[in-house]
């Protein structure tokens, strides 16, 4: 059963979709699904505000992002309450999402005009008499299509950097939770006014309008197989996409680590967000010696773990579905592995308490494909470089983390892992470090948000090469000597013959 199908049982008729509390199913609110024409007129209309946003420059654009993100810190309680309605997860977690992601909203708009102020390049000892620069534009209109998994903080990556560098956004949320898209978009109409930042509510159908409709870029965050269908629609008008998708990552824990530390990650990890997390922990490859250790270690932690009630520290499963999903995970987990912490009867409906299932054939759905549940397999090895080896050894390439007290081999795992973030000795320790550019490898997609290159990413570059005085030896006209060709003949070896100083 598709999303879409799911989420007309859920409540949705062709126009309108009303959005439920994943905890008791009671409705939180209505929404339109907007068409291909009211997504066209979204749009255009995003287009004018693309021009008036462009024309305010770097520090007018800086003066209305931090006012933007003002009006939401100020009301931060509220926006959270609404992320935990829609999605399930305890409020607190929601605020921190909010946190997080104000911290990505200030960065973005305090260091955009420096990362993107046109600035000088060599142009080399025979190119003397041209002044070169590099500068980064706008694309215009870029249309933003998010998961519900973290409904603000995933899309504001591509958001907060697509604005700051100059461009309006056209946000499409998932149908799941809408809610927070058009919180934020009213607040950007306080504090800004101009269609810079619209939202356009809806389900897939209305994703792919947007992508087909006249934006210049495309910033996707969800799955793997819908990035695909996103790239293949964007591919007809030649549109560019940043493609963030989901993880299979893995945690890896060396002789010598800290293993109270190790546990206490892999459960935050892991179990966090019910496992609704693209770099959540999935899978742990722990070094032999210290395998049992840390096994206790992480159980005696997971077991504490409360589900259900108000003090819960994790929700229901977002999205219905995700519950068979586990489901097939787990029972594939234990058909080769041992449970040692819940099992297939951990499964309530929507609520699936915390899974430990060790010695997991590597060759299970547990181990090769992205679970999104709150299920950890913790599989031994011999040594940290047989756990690179293993941890690489899946399709996806999104986060991974080590532990060891080793710099050293921390960093040859970090260097050999192949990811797009690897954090030593914590989890998810870059998601509040708005400097670090966040995407990931192979099937987890491509593209950067955050950080620099997540200004860059929504910028197309424009090189200007000025000419100051007219060469010495002037080879761009039509009027070229045969003393000119002479001299070029006898320069390219001078200039290039040497092998020295160049590898290979
Ligand atoms: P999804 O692929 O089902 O949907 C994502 C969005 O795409 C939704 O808004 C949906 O309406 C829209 N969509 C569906 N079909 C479309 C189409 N044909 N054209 C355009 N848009 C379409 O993903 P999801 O279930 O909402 O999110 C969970 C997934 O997201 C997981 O795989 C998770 O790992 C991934 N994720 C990745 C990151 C990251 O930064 N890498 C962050 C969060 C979530």
């Amino acid at each position: 059963m598709t999303l879409a199908d799911q989420t007309s049982q859920a409540g949705q008729d062709a126009r309108q979709i009303t959005t439920h509390r994943p905890v008791d199913g009671e409705p939180v609110g209505r929404y339109p699904v907007a068409d291909a024409a009211e997504v066209a007129t979204a749009v255009a209309g995003a287009r004018d505000g693309a021009r008036w946003w462009r024309e305010q420059g770097p520090a007018g654009r800086r003066a209305y992002l931090l006012r933007w993100k003002s009006r939401i810190a100020l009301r931060a309680r509220e926006l959270a309450d609404l992320i935990a309605a829609e999605t399930g997860k305890p409020a607190d977690d929601a605020l921190l999402e909010v946190m997080l992601t104000l911290g990505h909203l200030d960065w973005a708009a305090k260091n955009a005009a420096r990362v993107l102020r046109r600035r000088r390049v060599r142009a080399g000892l025979i190119n003397y008499n041209q002044h070169a620069t590099v500068g980064y534009e706008p694309y215009g209109v870029v249309g933003v299509i998010g998961p519900w998994n973290y409904p603000l903080y995933t899309p504001m990556g591509s958001i907060s950097y697509a604005l700051a560098a100059g461009n309006a956004v056209v946000f499409k949320p998932s149908e799941l939770t809408p809610g927070p898209a058009v919180w934020l978009a009213e607040r950007w109409q306080e504090a800004v006014g101009h269609d810079v930042l619209v939202a356009v509510t809806g389900d897939g159908a209305t994703g792919a309008a947007l992508v087909a409709a006249d934006v210049d870029k495309v910033a996707f965050t969800g799955s793997t197989a819908t990035a695909k269908k996103v790239m293949a629609a964007a591919a007809e008008r030649l549109v560019p996409i940043v493609a963030e998708c989901g993880g299979k990552d893995a945690l890896l824990v060396a002789a010598d680590a800290d293993l109270d530390a190790a546990a206490d990650f892999v459960v935050f990890g892991a179990m966090g967000n019910a496992g609704q997390t693209c770099v959540g922990v999935e899978r742990v490859y722990v070094v032999e010696a210290v395998r049992d250790d840390l096994v206790a270690r992480v159980v005696e932690r997971a077991q504490r773990l409360r589900t259900s009630g108000p003090d819960a520290q994790y929700g229901p499963m977002t999205l219905p579905a995700q519950a068979d999903v586990v489901r097939r995970h787990v029972e594939d987990a234990v058909r080769s592995g041992t449970a040692v912490l819940g099992g297939p009867e951990s499964i309530h409906g929507r609520v699936v308490g915390p899974v430990v299932v060790t010695d997991v054939d590597e060759r299970s759905l547990a181990v090769r494909h992205e679970t999104f549940g709150p299920l950890v397999v913790i599989n031994s090895v011999a040594s940290l470089d047989e756990a690179v080896e293993r941890a690489n050894a899946t399709p996806y390439g999104l986060g991974a983390a080590v532990f060891t007290k080793d710099a050293r081999a921390a960093s040859a795992a970090a260097d050999a892992l192949r990811a797009g973030v690897v954090t030593v000795n914590s989890v998810l320790g870059f998601a509040a470090v708005a400097a670090l550019p966040f995407g990931g490898v192979k099937e987890s997609g491509f593209g950067r948000i955050h950080g620099a290159d997540g200004l860059r990413e929504f910028s197309t570059v424009k090189s200007v090469a000025r000419q100051t005085r007219k060469a010495a030896l002037n080879l761009l006209t039509m009027d070229r000597t045969e003393k000119d060709m002479h001299l070029v003949a006898r320069m390219i070896p001078l200039l290039h013959g040497r092998s020295k100083g160049t590898r290979g």
